[in-house]
Order: C-alpha cells, then structure tokens, then sequence
C-alpha cells in the first residue's frame, strides 16, 4: 500500500514540493507531488518505516516560509512506480488555498547579491524559493509564473535550467530573473515614459548606472521616487534638515513621522536603543518597521538623523533594506557602489500626497509623485496588488501590531471554529477588510482612510481580487453601524443578496481581539477604549466596558457623555474638546494658558454651541478624554495627525509613572449601567495646572487615574457576573503606558487578560471582529427562526 497525503496551509511558491522530492528521495520513496489550487497533494510509497519517518518529517522539517494549517493521510493504491516525480500543477475549480506575503531577500540571495562572481552580482531583483515578491505579483492560483506579473518576462536557458532542477534552491521559484532576462530600473529624472526595452548589457557599470545615479541624487539631497515591492517609497537623507523639511513641505505632511530605512543595524544603533527583541523583529523575514526608542545623547561619531523626521516624540520607526533595490541603494561597502556613497539611513515614506494610497503603477506614479519627487528610480515588474509596509513594536516578549501589510497579510487568522463565507468590509479609518471562509479569517493589507476616491477604488479593487484568489463568495456581509462611513454604503449599495449586518463598532473590536487570541464563543469582560465609534443609541462611544459575547453584548459602564462641539472635527482642535468639556462640566477654565491664545469670541460661540446643543454629538470616548487632558495641560492645541497630542502627551508622562499618583474619579450606578464621572478628575488636573506641577507629572497622574478606573470596572463586572477574563481592543491601547498598567492591574487582581496579537488593536483590526459577529449573531437567528418554524408547525 502507499499513502495518499494533502497538506493544506501556506504550501505553494516557498519551496515545498522540492522538499518533499528531497525528502521522498532521501527516504527511497516512489510516488509524486503536485500542486492543486487546493494544496500539495503526494503520493508515496515504499517501506512502511520510511513512509512513517516521510509524513513526520513533513511538518518538522518544512521549508522556511511554508505554513501547514493540516496535513491529511489515507490509504491508497501504490502506483508502483521506479521513482519520485514532480507532476506539473493542476487547477481544481473552487478549491483555494493561503498564499504567502511578500518576503525580504534570503542570506544566500543576499550573497549572491554581492558576489562579483555570481551571475547576478548587483542585479536587483535576485530571488528564490526561500524570498521575494508573492502577495503583491499574483493574479490567481495556483501560483505559477503565468499567473504572476513575471508572465511577460521569458526565462533564459540558465534561469529555466534552475527553475527545472528540483535540487536548486531556484526550483519553480516563480519570479526567478537574471540580467539577461529579467526586469531592469531605470532612473528617470524628467516626467517621461519607461522604455520598452532595457540595457541587456552584460556590462555591470552600465547595468548598475542607474542605481549609482540615484546614489548620488539622495546624497546630494534630492528626493527620490523608488518602486518597491508592495508600491513606492518617497526617500531622501534623512540626517537632512533641508530636505527633510521640502519632503514635509511638498508632501503636505506637517508633524506625522516618517520611517526610515538604514543601511545595516550598526546605523540603527547608532541613533536607537535596540533590545533583544526589537533586533530579532528589524532581522526576521518580514522586515517591518520597528517603533525604537531614539538614542538620547548620540556620540560625536555617530550618524545623526534630523529631529524633524520625528518630531516631538521619542521613537522612531525603522527598517532594514528588505529587497535587493534597496540593499543596491544603500549598501555601503561594496567596491562598484562605494563609487557613489550615500548615507546610510533615509527617509522612507510612503510615494503619496498625505492620506491617498501608496501609487503602484510606473505611469501613475510619474503622473501623481511628479510634485514630490526630484527623480524616479523605477522598473518593470508590475505590482499586481499594493502593500504597503507594516509597524510593529516589540511588547514585552509579543509582537504589538501597529499596522498590519507586507510580510503579513495576507496570512489568515485560523480561527477555532468553523465559519461561512464572510465579508466583513471594516471601518473608516486604517482600513482593512476581511473574508472568511472554513477555519479562515483573512485579514487584508492595509487599505487606509476611506476620506479620498483613491482609496475608496484601491478597498474595491483588493475585496474583488482576495474573493477571486481565495476563491469566497461571500454569503454573509458585515458593516460598521455609522451611517455615514463609505464601507456602510459600500455594503448597503452592494448587489449581493445575502443576509447583511451591522455591527457596533466596540463589540466588533473586542471580538476581533477574541478571535485573535483563538477563543471559542464565550463571555467576557471587554474593555473597548478608541477614538471614535458608532453607538447603539447614536452617541459617539469610545470609552466601554462591555460584557461580550460573539453573538452579543451588554454596555456595563461607560465614560459620561460629554459634548463635542463641532463634532468629528474637534479632533483636529483638542483645545475645543477641552474647553467643551469643562465648561459642560462647570469646571472655570478661562485663566489657564491653554486658552491665552484662543480668540474670546471663538471661545464664546464654542460655548453657545453647547449650551444650545448646536452640532455638538455626545460622546463618551476615550481617545478624546486623552485629548482634552493633553490639550488642558498645554501641550497642543491643534494636531495635524491622528492622536497626536495624546501621543506626546504620553511621551513626557513616561518618566514620571511610577512616581505619580491618580486621581480621584467617581462612578455612578444607574438603572442603565454605570457611569464613570470625570468631574472631580478633570478639576483636581486644572488644580494641578494651577499650581505649576510639570506636565509630565500630570500626564503620568492622568494615566494611572484612567487605568485605576480600568481595573475597578473589571472588578465591578466580576462581582455582579463572575466573568474572570478580560479582552482589551480599541486604538488607546497602543498607549503602552495605559497598556502596562492595566495589564499588570489585572493580573494582580487575578483577572485572565487577552490583548491583541496577531492584528492591530485599532480600527486595523475591525473586520476580523465583524466577521466573526456577524457569523454567530446570524447562525442565532437563523436557529431562531427555525425554532420558531418548528413550534408553529407543532
Ligand atoms: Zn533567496
Ligand atoms: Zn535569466
Ligand atoms: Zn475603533
């Protein structure tokens, strides 16, 4: 007898079906193994003890990007065959299977890379089975060359010869090129048109020249556009002031931080602390951005970065070269590139105005980048699908996901139990949708805020891609309840007649951190602190503890609801959430220095503007608490990035944490629940203005005021339901001082706590909740209903 075996999981473009020919042959097994769009599916046969030591060590010895969700061996009949055979793929309609996220180059490319012996010395898109383009360059499955962008690139002899022998690491590497046949760059310095063909020339310094010229531009202080893998970077010296600031200047980008990439890790130590963790993070396969903590004195040696890369704050987002392109543009020892020396740590932001989608495409990239960018580095491998890089910092031993894209997504959730074939379209701001099917919950790229067409095309464009890869069709569809969010009319305007629910933007988060964490349906105890989200009753809420299940929840206790004049734009305006809030709460604001510089009459309309309850939604969100603190306190008052002055605000308050005391808070019981009261809060902190205490301090007071609170909820929950576990979701936990205290909060008052850990804790996260609510909340129904039939009948 042989065995007839399927693996399932990430299988296909890493490598597998060489190692099963090397393992099967290693073993004496006869047999073959194929991709179908479902998997890898072997037959085997031969001694009974090889065939054991054959299905154990396909898990245990797997190649370096392979996924195995399962592995399936029945009984079969033997082909007896003489020896083990690579069949060619086979389509096998609507069968599906995870694909892998793009990966930054391998060791042994990477040698290569900088081996003037190699073929492909210096050429800038080496790869293999083991690194390389996958999620941005396919079209559909199963993934094989003609179903990439690599379609139109025809392989050389010496290309196929590699791609043909299963003992090459190159085997079936699908975007397999050399110089001979492969995509090219190309620099551009006018606005012109990419050539048809390019320099086949064998010569390296003609080869090489494009990339020695943008070597140049960036040392001299140009700005230079550069495709990428997942789209393209605006990059310049970031130790450039001048440039630093025409980047911001043409970008439209006045304080949001920019990442940077740096030559090799002695240029990222050489302006951050780098921990353990953080270094395996900025190494591993995935190359994300890492949040660091800057250096606080760099040595007189050291390479400096301009303080306007980040301002204000006192981390820095960082990334190592993740593709040969940029190894070629940065590296800073070889003999042919050291011609042109370029420094070794640039900006690198995304190749957008502020808020569109990152551009792809080589003639939309000169048409819309033409105002920010001095030059293009470009060339000619379509990206197929946009991702752009993700940002993550390391967490006490866990990764904590700030934005989840490249390197990533599009692995799925596996979640514990099994669901329908979902779409779940997420929020309005860090979009991300999600498509579920079987165990499955697919998480996509990041998608971004919905404010522009660009984007709202780009969230189209990838749901009518990942349905067609993953093969969903959905019969379930999940919204946000805010009407007013484009994916809300997205879903209502949609043509697909399947049952369709809007979820609460707070369960969704607490049940996105529920399935993140791989629990089964139960109740829990959620605390959903963000910015901003739809209530049940129209008010905005942001600052909930809820007690949640998958299929519903109950609002235990909540912030007070306070008035937010002008609504969703006070949060460009902190000081006007401020002033708003004391003045409902009759806290006598006027002589603080907040306002010194705020005109009277604008001051007076704002108050008008509440007491007559003109455009002033209530709100009981958290992120705006933190706001109105920040902005109390003095630090700003108007941002021009998301969260910003809470975000500094938590910068200084870090050094004074474990000094600070809270502050007292009350909550009330009322027949609907409880009420957090931030009156006595809020006068005790002007108090403290008044008397000249260090912002630090009262920031770090404030912080431990608001995790106190956290605590003494759960404790309340507990007390009346006996639930012991707690799941923290919402954009505020990115606060890793809020986060560390109510962590260790928690636990010393024995609660089970679950934060996020394989998606981001903001609205990045949302869809993965939505989805698996809207499973359970309508499977509910339907067995409702069916009860319902049933005893009609009876
Ligand atoms: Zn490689
Ligand atoms: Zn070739
Ligand atoms: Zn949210």
């Amino acid at each position: 007898m042989a065995k007839h075996i399927s693996v399932k999981g990430v299988v296909q473009g890493v490598g597998f079906r060489p190692f099963v020919y090397g393992l099967a042959t290693r073993l004496d097994l006869h047999g073959w193994v194929c991709n179908t769009s479902g998997g890898v599916e072997i037959l085997v046969g031969g001694q009974n003890s090889s065939l054991e030591k054959f299905i154990k060590s396909l898990s245990v010895e797997k190649p370096p990007l392979a996924k195995i969700d399962s592995i399936r061996v029945e009984e079969a009949p033997d082909d007896a065959s003489s020896n083990f055979e690579i069949h060619e793929s086979q389509a096998v309609d609507g069968a599906y299977q995870p694909i892998s996220p793009d990966m930054a180059i391998c060791p042994d490319c990477e040698r290569e890379l900088f081996n003037p012996k190699d073929k492909r010395y210096l050429y800038p898109f080496i790869n293999c089975t083991n690194c390389g383009p996958r999620f941005t360059i396919i079209q559909d499955i199963p993934y094989d060359r003609p179903s990439t962008t690599m379609a139109d690139f025809a392989m050389c002899d010496h290309c196929r010869t590699e791609y043909t022998d299963p003992l090459n690491r190159r085997f079936h590497a699908q975007p397999i090129a050399c110089p001979d046949c492969g995509p090219f760059v190309e620099l551009r310095e006018t606005h012109s048109q990419f050539p048809t063909s390019g320099p086949r020339i064998s010569s390296i310094e003609i080869r090489t020249s494009a990339i020695l010229k943008a070597r140049r531009l960036l040392r001299e202080g140009y700005i230079v556009a550069i495709k990428g893998l997942g789209g393209f970077h605006l990059a310049c010296d970031a130790s450039n002031p001048y440039t630093v600031a025409e980047l911001r200047d043409r970008k439209g980008r006045i304080d949001k931080p920019f990442a940077v990439m740096a030559a090799n890790i002695t240029a990222v130590a050489s302006i951050c602390e780098i921990q353990r963790e953080e270094h395996l993070l900025l190494t591993s396969r995935e190359k994300p951005i890492v949040l660091l903590t800057k250096k606080k004195q760099t040595g007189s040696q050291a390479y400096n970065v301009s303080g306007l890369v980040a301002p204000n704050l006192d981390n820095i987002g960082v990334m190592l070269p993740y593709t040969p392109l940029h190894h070629l543009l940065l590296n800073q020892t070889d003999p042919i590139l050291a011609r042109e020396p370029v420094p070794p740590i640039l900006v690198m932001t995304s190749g957008n105005f502020s808020e569109e989608p990152i551009a792809t495409d080589n003639k939309d990239a000169l048409q819309r980048l033409s105002p920010l960018a001095d030059a293009f580095l470009l060339h000619n491998r379509d990206i197929h699908i946009r991702s752009d890089d993700s940002v993550v910092k390391a967490d006490k031993g866990n990764v904590m996901y700030l934005r989840r894209s490249r390197g990533y997504a599009p692995y799925p959730v596996v979640l514990p139990f099994e669901v329908k074939p979902t779409l779940a379209v997420g929020g309005e701001l860090k979009n991300t949708f999600c498509l579920t099917r079987d165990h499955y919950a697919f998480l996509s790229h990041h998608i971004g805020d919905m404010e522009n067409v660009e984007t709202q095309e780009s969230f189209e464009q990838g749901i009518e891609h990942l349905s067609h890869i993953f093969r969903v069709k959905p019969e379930i569809l999940a919204y946000d309840l805010h009407p007013n969010y484009f994916t809300t009319e997205y879903a209502s305007e949609s043509k697909l007649d399947i049952p369709r629910l809007g979820v609460q933007h707070h369960h969704a988060h607490i049940a996105s951190c529920m399935a993140d964490n791989g629990l089964e349906d139960r109740r829990l105890i959620g605390l959903s602190f963000d910015g901003t989200g739809y209530g049940t009753d129209g008010a905005i809420w942001g600052g909930e503890a809820l007690l949640a299940s998958y299929a519903d929840f109950e609002r235990f206790a909540h912030l007070e609801y306070l008035p937010l004049p002008g609504g969703d734009a006070a949060t460009r305006s902190p000081w006007r959430i401020a002033a708003g809030y004391a003045h409902s709460l009759g806290i006598n604001v006027d002589d603080l220095p907040f306002l010194q510089n705020i005109d009277k009459q604008g001051l007076r309309i704002l108050r008008q503007q509440i007491d007559r309850r003109l455009n002033s939604p209530l709100t009981s969100s958290m992120g705006r608490l933190f706001d109105a603190v920040a902005s109390l306190v003095g630090i700003r008052n108007e941002v021009t990035y998301e969260a910003q002055a809470a975000i500094e605000m938590e910068v200084l308050s870090k050094p004074f944490v474990s000094l600070a005391k809270p502050y007292p808070y009350g909550i009330e019981e009322t027949k609907n629940g409880r009420m957090i009261r931030l009156k006595e809060l809020l006068s005790t902190i002007v108090q403290d203005i008044r008397a000249n205490e260090l912002i630090g301090m009262i920031g770090a007071r404030f912080h431990r005021t608001v995790s106190e609170i956290a605590v003494d909820i759960c404790k309340r929950a507990r007390e009346t339901t006996d639930l012991n576990e707690v799941a923290l979701s919402g954009g505020v936990w990115q606060n890793q001082i809020l986060l560390d205290l109510v962590w260790d909060g928690l636990r010393q008052e024995d609660f089970v706590v679950y934060s996020h850990q394989q998606v981001p804790s903001n609205d990045g996260g949302l869809a993965l909740g939505q989805a698996v609510i809207a499973n359970f909340e309508i499977s509910n129904r339907k067995e409702h209903e069916e009860r319902e039939e049933k005893l009609l009948k009876s």
